[in-house]
């Protein structure tokens, strides 16, 4: 069910917040307290996710639909992104902060040039589950590299199986079968257990959940549905595109049976299930009809170094003109708790048709 509360108070205007390092800052805190910061919900912080680069080879009708991502788009300059240097200091503040888990993610990833030196400043940090989300479409060429470079496991997003739905889907008439390529190469470095995102969009892919539960079934590689979501403005988000969580779950269930099992951690996204003839499991993730922002503990830094705290928040509170600006490791650590300890980001569990029309940043920008 829909929650339509009508008081989204947690929207701002969009556009980035200056953070402060001097001495007005936000307070911060202190090394012994540094795991318990948490926000105005008492949200913990332990997820980041980091955004390379806002460009992508595939214009997923989902998400970066050519309408809107042509030729005259605006996409961010070479010296607006964060170089790597930039990237790994922040992530090892974060850490420190409380992270446990770093996703690199996009637009695609794999676009930004020699990602693996990203990789190996960022896979020394101590405790730190480093992942990756890609479309797939270099992953043949790169996966020994990432591995090498000491990336542990990826993500990759597949449609379907059907050539046809998927070329429509990614809309460069790009092949499955390089794809699933990427997918091969990947489980052959080892870069496993590889889970494989499927956004199920009405009319368009429904039909394909089942082919990929049978293909995928016993491989060990775990598919994950995940409800099309309304991101930023240009998918031209409606209810009746979703399928729900349970529609799935039901197409499934209905010739392989599947139960739950327990999440691997507070906070995770995906619901999981098992198939009971032991062929491995599967997640769904019912961000539309089943909201998890209770649990929520995920931050998101654009590839030009804006902090967000939602993935449908408007706001970006700015990283790197602290980091530009000469601010020490402590200011930054500062800023970052401030931002944090007044979070307030609950934007599924009050998404309504009203919401939908709010302003909202796009994913390829501020990274899935
Ligand atoms: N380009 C990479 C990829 O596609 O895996 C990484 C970035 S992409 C924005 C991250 C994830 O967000 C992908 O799994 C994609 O399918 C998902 N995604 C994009 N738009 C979505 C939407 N409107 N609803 C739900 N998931 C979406
Ligand atoms: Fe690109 Fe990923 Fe968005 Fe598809 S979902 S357009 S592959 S960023
Ligand atoms: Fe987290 Fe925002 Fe998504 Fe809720 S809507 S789960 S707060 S990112």
């Amino acid at each position: 069910m829909l929650n339509t509360d009508p008081h989204p108070d947690h929207h701002h205007a969009p556009g980035a917040t200056h953070l402060s390092a001097g001495p007005e800052r936000l307070p911060g805190i202190c090394p012994a307290t540094r795991h318990t910061l948490t926000d105005s919900l008492q949200r913990p912080l332990r997820d980041l996710r980091i955004s390379v680069t806002d460009r992508c080879n595939f214009r997923c009708i989902y998400c970066m639909p050519k309408e809107v991502f042509g030729r005259d788009h605006h996409f961010l300059e070479r010296e607006k992104l964060l170089t790597f240097e930039e990237t790994a200091r922040l992530a090892r503040i974060f850490a420190a902060l409380g992270v446990e888990k770093v996703r690199i993610t996009g637009g695609e990833p794999l676009l930004r040039r020699e990602l693996e030196d990203l990789i190996a400043m960022l896979a020394p940090i101590p405790r730190l589950d480093l992942t990756l989300t890609t479309n797939g479409s270099l992953l043949a060429e790169k996966a020994h590299a990432l591995k090498e470079a000491g990336l542990r496991r990826v993500t990759v997003s597949l449609d379907s199986l059907d050539d046809e739905v998927f070329r429509a889907m990614n809309d460069v008439d790009f092949p499955v079968e390089r794809v699933l390529a990427g997918i091969d190469a990947a489980a052959r470095v080892g870069l496993t257990p590889i889970k494989i995102n499927v956004v199920v969009k009405r009319g368009v892919n429904e039909h394909s959940i089942l082919p990929m539960a049978r293909y995928f079934r016993g491989t060990g590689q775990i598919l994950r549905f995940i409800e099309y979501m309304d991101v930023g403005h240009s998918n031209g988000w409606r209810l009746n595109d979703v399928v729900s969580a349970a529609e799935i779950f039901a197409t499934i269930h209905a010739e392989l049976p599947i139960e739950p099992i327990d999440s691997n951690y507070r906070g995770e996204v995906a619901r999981r299930w098992r198939y009971r003839d032991g062929g491995g499991e599967i997640g769904i993730i019912a961000s539309v009809t089943q909201p998890f922002c209770r649990d929520c503990s995920r931050a998101r830094l654009s590839a030009d170094g804006q902090l967000f705290t939602c993935l449908f928040a408007t706001n970006g509170h700015d990283l790197r003109s602290l980091l530009r600006g000469g601010a020490s490791d402590d200011d930054i650590t500062d800023a970052i708790s401030g931002v944090w300890q007044s979070r307030g980001d609950r934007y599924s569990e009050i998404r309504s048709e009203e919401t939908v029309t709010l302003p909202k940043i796009e994913m390829s920008y501020v990274g899935g």
